[in-house]
C-alpha cells in the first residue's frame, strides 16, 4: 500500500470517526488520535530509513497534509509541523546529535518544536534577540520567545538565538525538553487550527552541550527547514479547498431554489466550477515545489545544496498563492451557505479561520513580497 493510500485508511478509519477538536483540545502524544497516528506507522513519515523512519518524499507529503486537513487542519498541523527541526537536525546536526534525538521520533512518535520568532524580532530575524554565550563546553541560552507550536510536549526544540559575543553570529541550538533553565509558558488560544498547541518559552541561563549548535549560520539554517514546512503548510489549502468544495455540494443537492435543487443553478456551477479552477492551481504548485525539493533533496550533498538556495522560491510561492486563493475559496464559499455560513456552528466557518493561518505563519504575505522582491526581483533586474 501507497503512503497516500494508508493515510486515506487512517482519514476513513479514524478521522472521520471523530471528535472535532475544541479550543482545550490539544494533539500531544498522549491523544488517542495521535497515539492511532502512531500505531498506523505515519508520525514522522519523512524521517530518513537510517533514523528508522519511512523516508516518504515531499511529493508524497502534499497529498498526506492535504488528506489529514480534509478532515481536521489542527491534527494535520501538529503532524507535519516536526518537519521543520528534524530537517534542520538531519541536514545541519552533527552525526551523534541527529542519532541521539532523531530515530525516536519515528519510533515512539514523539515531537519536537522550532523557537524562531519572538515579539519584537517578528520576521526580521536579525533583530533576534535570544542570545547565546560560550561558557566552557556548554552554550548558555537566554531570552524569550512568542511562539512554538508542538513545544509542551516535544523531546526537544531547536532555538534561533544570537551570539552574545559577536551581534552578527547566530546558531540554531538544540535544547532537550527536560533541559535546566528552559519553561514553556501560557498555551496561546488560537482563533483556528483548533487541536494545535502553540506556546510562548522564556531561556534562563539555559546550559546546553556546546555540540547541541548545528553547522551553519543559524539564520540560513532557519530558511532551509522553512522550506518543507512552507509547502506543507500550503498543501494544506487543497485538503481544505476539497472538503469546501464538497460541503458545497451537499448544501446545493437539498437546498432548493426556484422549485430546483441549488446543484442545477447556473450561478451556483460557476462558482463550482471557478472553485475547482482555483484548487487546480493550488495543486499544481505545490506539486512544482514539491518536485524542486524532492530533486534536491534526493540529489547529492543536499544540505550542502539546500545551504546554498537557502529560501526556495516555489516553496514561498506555493504558501503565498494557497493563502491567498484559499482563503477567497472559503470567503466565496461561505457567502453560498447564506446566513447559516455565518454560524459558529457550521464548518465553513472552522475552515475558513485555519484557512488564514497560511498567509500568517512563517512569515506573513508583506514579508514574503519583500523577501521575493530583495532575492529574486531586485538582483534579476541588476542582471539585465
Ligand atoms: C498557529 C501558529 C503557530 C506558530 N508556530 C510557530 C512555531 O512553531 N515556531 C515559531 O518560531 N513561530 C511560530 N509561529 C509564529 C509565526 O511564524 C509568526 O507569527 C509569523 O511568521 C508572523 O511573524 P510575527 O508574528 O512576528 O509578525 P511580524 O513579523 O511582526 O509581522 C506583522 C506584520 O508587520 C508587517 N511587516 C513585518 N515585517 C515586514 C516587512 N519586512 N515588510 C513589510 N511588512 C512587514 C506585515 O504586515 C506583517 O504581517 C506560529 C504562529 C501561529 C499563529
Amino acid at each position: 500500500m501507497t503512503v497516500v493510500a494508508e493515510t486515506a485508511r487512517f482519514c476513513a478509519d479514524v478521522l472521520t470517526c471523530a471528535e472535532l477538536p475544541d479550543g482545550d483540545t490539544v494533539y500531544d502524544d498522549a491523544h488517542p488520535l495521535w497515539q492511532k497516528f502512531v500505531a498506523a506507522g505515519l508520525a514522522n513519515w519523512w524521517l530518513p530509513e537510517r533514523y528508522g523512519g519511512r523516508a516518504f518524499s515531499l511529493g508524497d507529503s502534499v497529498e498526506i497534509s492535504a488528506r489529514l486537513s480534509y478532515h481536521d487542519p489542527g491534527f494535520a498541523f501538529s503532524a507535519f509541523l516536526p518537519i521543520l527541526a528534524s530537517r534542520m537536525l538531519e541536514f545541519f546536526g552533527s552525526a551523534e546529535l541527529a542519532q541521539r534525538y532523531l530515530p525516536e521520533l519515528s519510533g515512539t512518535g514523539s515531537f519536537c518544536a522550532t523557537l524562531g520568532s519572538e515579539a519584537r524580532a517578528g520576521s526580521e530575524l536579525t533583530n533576534t534577540e535570544t542570545t547565546f554565550r560560550r561558557h566552557g563546553d556548554s552554550l548558555v541560552i537566554n531570552g524569550h520567545k512568542q511562539f512554538s507550536t508542538n513545544l509542551a510536549f516535544a523531546r526537544f526544540c531547536l532555538v534561533l538565538a544570537r551570539n552574545a559575543d559577536d551581534e552578527r553570529d547566530f546558531a540554531v541550538i538544540l535544547v532537550p525538553g527536560e533541559a535546566e533553565g528552559f519553561r514553556v509558558e501560557q498555551r496561546w488560544r488560537m482563533s483556528g487550527l483548533l487541536g494545535t498547541g502553540t506556546y510562548a518559552a522564556t531561556f534562563t541561563d539555559c546550559a546546553v552541550p556546546a555540540g547541541n549548535a548545528l553547522n551553519g549560520n543559524g539564520i540560513r539554517v532557519l530558511e532551509v527547514g522553512l522550506n518543507g514546512s512552507r509547502i506543507l503548510m500550503a498543501a494544506m489549502a487543497i485538503g481544505m479547498s476539497r472538503r469546501i468544495r464538497d460541503l458545497s455540494m451537499e448544501y446545493a443537492a437539498t437546498k432548493r431554489l426556484g422549485g430546483a435543487p441549488l446543484s442545477r443553478n447556473a450561478v451556483f456551477g460557476a462558482r463550482m466550477g471557478q472553485l475547482e479552477m482555483e484548487l487546480e492551481t493550488i495543486k499544481s504548485q505545490c506539486d512544482r515545489a514539491a518536485r524542486d525539493y524532492d530533486e534536491l533533496y534526493l540529489g547529492a550533498r543536499p544540505a550542502e545544496k539546500f545551504l546554498g538556495q537557502g529560501v526556495l522560491k516555489s516553496a514561498v510561492v506555493a504558501k503565498m498563492h494557497s493563502g491567498q486563493v484559499g482563503w477567497k475559496i472559503a470567503s466565496a464559499a461561505s457567502e453560498g451557505f447564506g446566513g447559516l455560513g455565518y454560524t459558529e456552528q457550521h464548518e465553513i466557518q472552522r475552515l475558513m479561520r485555519a484557512m488564514r493561518h497560511i498567509s500568517i505563519v512563517e512569515g506573513s504575505d508583506d514579508v514574503l513580497r519583500d523577501l521575493i522582491y530583495g532575492r529574486y526581483v531586485r538582483r534579476a533586474s541588476r542582471r539585465g
